[in-house]
């Protein structure tokens, strides 16, 4: 991707409720938070409440759609459950929806339950939303003002794709493949590792400044089981279909391959490990729980032609938007297209790496300084 490409300026999930939009094609989303959800309930049943006149919660890379309304409302109830049990006064319950600009924070402000009804009286688990535009990478938020972050299926994405992967002096280039492969030089996986490592720092330092001490942090990524940074589970799987689709329009004169070369999907599953490594460097935060957690979900499916036009409905619409400002719109079209006939050409490896997928859980609270 040239320099003045900046992911930042561009990504977003397909807004609207469209048929390829994020809010209708997350259902993979939904069932993880659904394996998720009693992890959440029990960090916030652990958390050391003390009296505050509002709690303050933010949603990192919240996308818009039914999981993220649904994720502020377990949040908000777990966290009165929690002050009710204790018997202090509840506070004020605060939501900074956060993500990239180009968001559809319309969509998420007209779906919100925000009606206070006209005696001012605050309904059960009513809580005040606000948005928040702009990288996690950076900061976002003013100091020590955050009690609870949560964010799931974001952080893999990368600020930038690393560089030397685009350059063609480098050992790490990348070639005619558009992520790292199994069958790909490890340099490639190793340039991505390190990109993520540099992101997560950036993270880490700026979450350090905004949340409380004693605040907690619930992130859940993609993630790998494996030590080997090649081995990218689905995210892997879905690259290799995908570079086979723009060879295909390679082929047919759609795309011109030097387009093609450079450009580079920009995420990252990474181990437990090195997110613990990086998260105990960092120092700011203590490690309540970090671990490969898997989604072994069943997918019904019809047969292998379904299957590949299932698969590149929901890559579509997280990919779409992304695509189409690098290659324009009259490719995206074709090349799901080709992604699907790809996918059911290739359905059983496509659909094991799928179904073995998972993430990363982590959960860390921010330490006290001394
Ligand atoms: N949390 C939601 C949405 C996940 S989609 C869910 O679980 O369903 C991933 C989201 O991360 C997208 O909306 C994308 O725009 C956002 N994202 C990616 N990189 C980001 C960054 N650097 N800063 C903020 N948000 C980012």
């Amino acid at each position: 991707m040239s320099m003045d490409f900046k992911i930042e300026n561009v990504l977003s999930m397909n807004g609207g409720q469209t048929d390829s939009s994020y809010a209708r094609n997350s259902c993979y989303q939904e069932i993880s938070l659904r394996i998720l959800q009693p992890y959440l309930e029990e960090s916030i049943g652990q958390m050391k409440m003390v009296p505050c006149g509002r709690f303050c919660i933010a949603d990192l890379g919240c996308a818009a759609g039914p999981n993220t309304l649904h994720v502020a409302q377990i949040i908000c109830r777990a966290v009165q459950k929690k002050y009710k049990a204790l018997g202090i006064g509840m506070p004020d319950l605060q939501v900074f929806f956060s993500d990239l600009p180009c968001n559809d924070f319309n969509l998420l402000f007209q779906s919100l339950p925000l009606s206070v009804p006209p005696d001012g009286r605050l309904q059960a688990c009513h809580y005040f939303a606000a948005g928040v535009a702009g990288s996690f990478h950076n900061r976002l938020f003013p100091r020590s003002s955050l009690h609870f972050i949560h964010s799931s299926f974001s952080l893999h994405w990368l600020s930038r794709v690393p560089p030397e992967v685009e350059n063609q002096m480098s050992s790490s280039w990348n070639g005619d493949r558009v992520y790292i492969s199994k069958e790909g030089r490890v340099e490639v996986a190793e340039a991505y590792l390190r990109q993520f490592q540099e992101d997560l720092k950036s993270f880490l330092r700026a979450r350090a400044e905004e949340v409380v001490e004693g605040g907690w942090m619930f992130l859940f990524f993609s993630g790998r089981a494996g030590a080997c940074p090649r081995q990218q589970g689905g995210s892997g799987a879905v690259g290799d279909i995908l570079e086979l689709a723009f060879k295909d329009m390679v082929c047919e004169g759609v795309i011109e391959r030097a387009t093609r070369d450079s450009f580079n999907l920009p995420f990252f599953s990474p181990s437990a490990l090195e997110v613990r490594e990086l998260v105990e460097e960092d120092g700011s935060f203590l490690v309540k729980k970090m671990e490969f957690l898997s989604m072994d979900t069943e997918m019904k499916i019809q047969s292998d032609v379904d299957f590949g036009r299932m698969v590149a409905k929901q890559f579509r619409a997280i990919l779409e938007v992304l695509i189409a400002s690098y290659f324009g719109e009259h490719v995206v079209e074709s090349l799901f297209q080709r992604f699907a006939e790809r996918a059911s050409q290739n359905a059983s490896v496509l659909y094991n790496s799928l179904r073995q997928g998972g993430g990363i859980l982590a959960i860390i609270e921010r330490a006290c300084t001394p």
